[in-house]
């Protein structure tokens, strides 16, 4: 399983390409989201000059914990307008998509994820709150 999107921009078709597979990029293994499976991906990319332009679709399933109900549940997050570009330089071969998709997906996650919109809760508990874990996506480092 790859575990990195690279684009081969020296052999990139001029009129461009399309990009589909899977690639483990995300590795996300936090208490509160776990990463399930490899992301999946399917991207266009060109050349404009010196600039390469991937526009595309990015998706990655989770096992997550209730922000209500403190439950594991399993949750997909789909990026369908996923845009990226950069100037590329001349001697450049390949270029490497992965952490900025990585980034993608991650930002992408719902800050109180619910198992159900209509999650009760904690049974017994009067006011529900964030878990506590979660807290800790604000402090996670994105490379
Ligand atoms: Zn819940």
């Amino acid at each position: 399983m790859d575990d990195k999107i690279v684009i081969d921009v020296a052999r990139l078709d001029p009129e461009g390409e399309t990009l589909s597979g899977e690639a483990d990029i995300v590795k996300l293994d936090e208490e509160f989201v776990k990463s399930k499976g490899p992301a999946k991906y399917s991207l266009h990319a060109r050349m404009f000059g010196d600039e390469l332009l991937v526009k595309g679709r990015l998706e990655q399933a989770w096992t997550m914990v209730c922000s209500r109900c403190a439950r594991d549940f399993e949750s997909v997050t789909v990026v369908e307008d996923y845009v990226f570009s950069a100037e590329i330089g001349k001697k450049e071969q390949f270029f490497d998509l992965t952490n900025d998709a990585r980034e993608c997906i991650i930002l992408d996650l719902p800050n109180f994820p619910l198992c159900d919109g209509e999650c009760p809760g904690i049974a017994g508990k009067s006011e529900s709150r964030p878990d506590e874990r979660w807290n800790a996506l604000d402090a996670m480092k994105l490379d």
